[in-house]
């Protein structure tokens, strides 16, 4: 009798070779073994006849072999299979097939499952690579499982589950479920169930051992659309507990978070009348709301751990900046971390515009600081001199000692990671634990904050200041450029300012390092030096050629920080008409005379991206103006993209959107962003 804590070598047929190979797989016990679910199922209770196909469809086919050979073109060799029912045939071919040249034998029984394709020259029907089963007994040699009636019932006649081979192919599909079955017949008739009974009962949820027996070996009626999408009873029974355990892990996180001891700060009226003081303008209902529940976390003796959420635009900043003056105003100090050097000035710059007024000391720490200011500033912040302070990773990654730090804020989260979060929180580690707020424009679906944020609170800002226009967004072909540049001409004339952005900086890929497969960075590197237009090339040619009459500015990643910072205080002067960069922008800059977007070879950039960079605009009173240019291929994805984007400005919308192309792990910068492992559940597909 087996149990799931049965190591995997007492399976019968794995033994202690087996084993080794299973463990790779990460299957060391019979639970592991159970969770190696089938990707895809075949339906073999009625597999089509060869006659019934049609050119297009995915089918499973059983016919028997009647001839198979390797034979060369010019360019490969390529091998060639005929299957046949009766009189009917079906040709299956493999490019470069030589490897197959002794494994079928006329005679032998076959499952075939691929695409069916009209043949060579109209000549009958042919499957391309299909994936191929030999179904005859004491074939495939499968190690330690003997052959019987039963067995051979798991191939035809029924629902097959489809595995991905291990072990090099060692381990097939038809290994798989022979073993699998075979734990199965043996495994003890109750196994234990972590999730409560009245909770099963009240979701309608089926007995976990019969889960895994039908999830397996789904019983004969069961709806085969519902399998292939893993939402049979069977399905959401093992993905509803995956789910349910990553969120009470969460909770437990969550209440070991209150139970620590936090600053308790004081909210009396005369920090009310100094967070009022500051604004420069009326706050929205949100921004109150917001700010509201920022304040009775900071009240509390536990340490605030809040997520605010706020699309681009949205009004972030004056937010933080108000929870900061009530813990300076409590006499604690205040670290705001921003992503970028261009980020942080600029936080900087309008932070003292802000507080300073009101006699409030704020300091900048960017790694870029020469040595002996870096080392002033820091002796300031270690003295309390600095009662906020502003800084990049600097911040984190090299020993700053606060005099008394009582608020962490760090703004567009997603472009940290998780580590990087707690490494800060640890700051301040004697005294009481900081309260610590993060906030991102990046729009997060609620499935994905649930497991990334689920320790976290959550506020929202959904409602844009007042007098913003919506933005109109168009998508052109860069044949007409010429246009375009007549247009940001004729803003800049209105007084108007004008971004333009590229997606490289010269031959080499540009800074933008969110993502990767996909979306054709590969081929951007491939390409560049050819392709793609660059933002140092077409800053030379717009500055001297087509618009030679205007201020044209250039900012990238590798310029030296004093010339990034110039360049952006001269744009935000309004001393520069038309900025020239790369997606260094992309996030939180803040210039709201700017109006125009323009984005050259816009099919390069995912969605998220796309959206960050029109959220640059449209942030002042006059009207704003997005341009999506084209240059050469555009994918099918790259189009849709855009189409996309034209249609909606909605961050929600766009974020749903990128997760479903993107898929989580290529939705946040990296790994690191700390999603969680998942065995049965996808965020994506389960959501
Ligand atoms: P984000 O949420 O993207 O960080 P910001 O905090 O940069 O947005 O704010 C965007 C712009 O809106 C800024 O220029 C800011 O001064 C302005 N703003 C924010 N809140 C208000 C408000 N209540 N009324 C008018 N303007 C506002
Ligand atoms: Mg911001």
């Amino acid at each position: 009798m087996l149990d799931l804590h049965t190591e995997v070598k007492f399976v019968k047929g794995v033994g202690p070779r087996v084993a080794e190979w299973l463990a790779q797989k990460n299957i060391f016990t019979v639970e592991d073994l159970l969770y190696y679910l089938p990707f895809r199922y075949e339906d073999r209770v009625n597999p089509r006849g060869i006659a019934e196909l049609r050119p297009g469809e995915m089918a499973t086919v059983i016919a028997e072999v009647r001839n198979a050979g390797v034979f060369r073109t010019r360019r490969m060799p390529i091998f060639e299979m005929v299957a046949g029912q009766g009189r009917a045939s079906l040709k299956c071919i493999w490019f470069h097939g030589e490897y197959l040249h002794d494994r079928f034998r006329p005679g032998q029984m076959v499952a075939l499952y691929g695409k069916v394709e009209e043949g060579w020259k109209g000549r009958g029907l042919q499957i391309t690579q299909p994936q191929f089963e030999i179904l005859d007994s004491g074939e495939e040699g499968v190690p330690g499982v003997e052959d019987s009636g039963e067995i051979e019932s798991l191939e035809v006649g029924r629902i097959v589950p489809i595995y991905e081979s291990a072990a090099n192919g060692k381990l097939t599909s038809r290994w798989f479920r022979r073993v699998v079955h075979g734990a199965l017949s043996n495994l003890a008739t109750t196994i234990p169930d972590g999730v409560p009974a009245a909770l099963c009962r009240r979701l309608n949820l089926i007995d976990r051992r019969l889960a895994f027996q039908r999830v397996h070996f789904p019983e004969t009626g069961e709806i085969f659309a519902d399998l292939a999408n893993s939402c049979t009873p069977a399905h959401r029974r093992l993905i509803f507990e995956e789910l349910f355990f990553l969120q009470v892990g969460m909770e437990l996180k969550r209440r070991r978070m209150r139970a620590r001891a936090g600053v308790a700060f004081e909210l009396n009226d005369k920090v009310r009348e100094a967070i009022k003081k500051i604004l420069p303008f009326h706050p929205t209902a949100a921004q109150k709301r917001v700010l509201k529940e920022i304040a009775e976390d900071m009240q509390r003796p536990s340490p605030m751990r809040r997520l605010l959420q706020g699309d681009v635009g949205s009004g972030k900043t004056i937010v933080a900046l108000q929870a900061a003056v009530i813990a300076i105003e409590n006499g604690y100090q205040v670290a705001l971390m921003a992503p970028t050097e261009i980020l942080a000035t600029q936080h900087y710059l309008s932070a003292r515009r802000v507080l300073e007024p009101a006699g409030y000391r704020v300091a900048l720490l960017t790694g870029s600081l020469d040595e002996e200011s870096k080392r002033n500033t820091r002796r300031h912040v270690a003295q309390g001199g600095a009662q906020l302070v502003i800084a990049t990773h600097a911040l984190i990654q090299e020993k700053v000692d606060f005099h008394k730090l009582g608020l962490v804020i760090v703004d567009e989260q997603h472009r940290f990671g998780v580590m990087q979060r707690f490494t800060l929180m640890r700051k301040a580690e004697a005294e009481a634990e900081p309260d610590t707020l993060v906030m991102t424009a990046t729009p997060i679906p609620r499935t994905l904050a649930l497991t990334l944020y689920g320790d976290l609170d959550t506020s929202m800002l959904d409602e844009l200041p007042p007098g913003r226009t919506p933005i109109t967004t168009r998508k052109v072909s860069d044949d007409r450029a010429p246009e375009v540049w007549e247009f940001v001409r004729k803003q800049v004339q209105a007084g108007r300012q004008a971004y333009v952005v590229y997606p490289v900086i010269e031959g080499a890929p540009a800074e933008q390092t969110e993502f990767g497969d996909g979306l054709g960075l590969a081929a951007t590197s491939k390409t560049s030096k050819t392709g793609l237009k660059a933002a140092m090339h077409m800053h030379d040619e717009l500055r001297k050629k087509i618009l030679p009459d205007l201020r044209v500015g250039l900012l990238h990643g590798r310029l030296d920080p004093e010339e990034k910072d110039r360049t952006m205080r001269q744009f935000q002067q309004g001393e520069i008409d038309v900025l020239v960069s790369t997606t260094v922008i992309e996030v939180g800059v803040d210039v709201p005379n700017a109006t125009v977007m323009v984005v050259e070879h816009a099919e390069r950039f995912g969605l998220a991206q796309l959206h960050q960079l029109r959220g640059r605009i449209g942030r002042g009173a006059a009207k704003s103006y997005c341009v999506l240019m084209t240059g050469g291929k555009i994918s099918p994805d790259g189009d849709r993209r855009l189409k996309e984007m034209v249609r909606t400005q909605d961050g929600f919308e766009i974020a749903e959107l990128d997760l479903e192309q993107r898929g989580p792990a290529e939705f946040f910068v990296t790994k690191q962003a700390g999603l969680p492992d998942l065995r049965v559940a996808n965020l994506v597909r389960d959501r």
